[in-house]
């Protein structure tokens, strides 16, 4: 069932609700109304027309003309009958032209006890309000009197009420499920809208597309809203992928062919000199060392972007920067560049919460970055510091520094800028950097000075410092 139709449905069904009721309530008004009238009407007769007559002498006598407002306007719906204590008419209104009204015994009994009666009879076929009453003089029961009212012009006028507030409501109804069946129409055709040209951008793949948004600041413009910011997200995602995969299978290419044609060549010349294919196989072992490298931050990029999260827990930093310290020296030994730590504005014992062989990869992949884009007899400081509620990893070099247009891109995979291609690397050290400093809360930044140097920093949120235990 379409929500058009379920919205006209409910839309017509509650506004058929509240017109029923509020018929009802009309009517039910004006019916109590109605018949209050007809009741005070005869009970008022009755009491005019028994003043009226006299009792002499144990005679009951009734004048020729009683004197109520009917005798002047003869409403033609009232009927008036005096009758003796044994029943007889001894008086009755021209409206009934000689004819009785009604009186049932159960009636004259009730009246003959003192009680009027009202009740409604049918007398030839037509439907008359009659109050029976004792008439007492002094006391005494000398006769009754009975007025009737005819019901005709209070039931033809309630019945074509009743028709009047059927055709009104069937009008009511029928005009508004039409008029609920075209404005849903209208207003859910930009939601129908949407979902055509979703599908229309799904089958096409077109993530660059947009859908236009309705000028209208209501539920659809921001639906629309919504919708394009996501495709906006999902396109950034797609090409960020295929990105990475094309710069993956190219960075992949190089020493994929470079180890084809070095094991090529030692095939083609079995005899070769020792030197060169000592030479060849060392290309091939440096090229598989280079794909090594490339494969394992790859596969680190690909977990972080699988939303895999480090493992972490309460360590200690300073046992972590000096480790760091002596991998990067080890990896400094074969240059002439010289390393500098400085722990002593650490705070004692400062601790984070952390995973401690990823953040000495962080601070590897900084260090080794500090040497490799170093220059001569260049120095690299490694400054560990306590400020507030932060530690500090600082790492400085005095090499080449990054071009102030190349700062924004170096956190980026597989970036690298122009002057650093002559090194080796695969341009993912920094994008790894950046996750595992996410993953530690911990901001990571660069500062550069081209030809002067450059300065990364980490800033890891600190724990409170772990008890100094007293050795007795
Ligand atoms: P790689 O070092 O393998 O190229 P990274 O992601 O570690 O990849 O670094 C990205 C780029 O940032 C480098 O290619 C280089 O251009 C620049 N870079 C990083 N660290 C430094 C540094 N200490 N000095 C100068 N340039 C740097």
């Amino acid at each position: 069932m379409s929500l058009r139709f379920r919205l006209t449905v409910w839309f017509t069904a509650i506004l058929a609700v509240a017109l029923v009721l509020f018929a009802f309530l009309v009517y039910a008004l004006l019916y109590r109304e109605l018949y209050t009238d007809v009741d005070a009407s005869v009970q008022s007769k009755a009491h005019d027309a028994a003043l009226s007559v006299r009792y002499e002498k144990g005679v009951l006598t009734a004048p020729t003309r009683i004197r109520v407002p009917e005798s002047q306007f003869r409403a033609p719906t009232l009927y008036t009958e005096i009758r003796s204590i044994g029943g007889v008419a001894i008086w009755r209104s021209d409206t009934l032209q000689g004819s009785d009204l009604p009186l049932s015994s159960e009636s004259l009994a009730t009246a003959r006890g003192g009680d009027p009666v009202l009740e409604t009879v049918i007398q030839a076929g037509q439907s008359v309000r009659l109050y029976t009453a004792p008439i007492l003089v002094n006391g005494n029961l000398v006769g009754y009197v009975q007025v009737g009212r005819n019901l005709a012009d209070i039931d033809v006028a309630l019945q074509q009420l009743r028709l009047w507030l059927l055709v009104s409501i069937a009008f009511a109804l029928a005009a508004a499920g039409g008029g609920g069946w075209l404005l849903s129409q209208a207003a859910l055709r930009p939601i129908d809208q949407v979902g055509n040209a979703a599908r229309a951008i799904g089958l096409a793949q077109r993530l660059d597309r947009r859908l236009p948004t309705p000028k209208t600041a209501d539920e659809i413009s921001r639906l629309v809203t919504t919708f394009n910011e996501m495709l906006d997200r999902l396109e950034a995602a797609f090409i960020a992928q295929q990105r990475f995969v094309a710069d993956a299978s190219h960075e992949l290419r190089t020493p994929l062919t470079t180890i084809q044609g070095n094991v090529e060549f030692l095939l083609r010349e079995p005899a070769m000199p020792v030197g060169d294919r000592i030479e060849a196989l060392g290309d091939v072992a440096d090229e598989a060392a280079r794909m090594a490298r490339l494969v394992n931050g790859l596969l680190a990029l690909a977990r972080a972007d699988a939303g895999r999260h480090l493992d972490r827990s309460m360590t200690e930093l300073r046992p972590i920067v000096e480790s760091c310290y002596h991998q990067a020296l080890a990896l400094a030994r074969p240059t002439n560049i010289s390393i500098e730590l400085v722990v002593n504005r650490l705070e004692p014992g400062a601790r984070v919460l952390a995973d401690p062989d990823r953040l000495c990869e962080l601070l590897t992949i900084l260090l080794e970055n500090a040497i490799k884009y170093n220059r001569q007899n260049g120095l690299v400081r490694l400054v560990a510091t306590t400020e507030g509620r932060s530690h500090r990893v600082v790492v400085t070099d005095t090499g080449r520094g990054i071009a102030p247009e190349d700062l924004p891109h170096v956190f980026e995979r597989f970036y690298r800028s122009p002057a650093a291609r002559s090194e080796d690397g695969t341009g993912l050290g920094l994008a790894i950097a950046r996750w595992i400093a996410s993953e530690h809360n911990a901001r990571i930044a660069v500062e550069s000075v081209p030809d002067v140097g450059s300065t990364f920093t980490v800033t890891l949120p600190a724990l409170q410092p772990a008890p100094l235990i007293a050795v007795s």
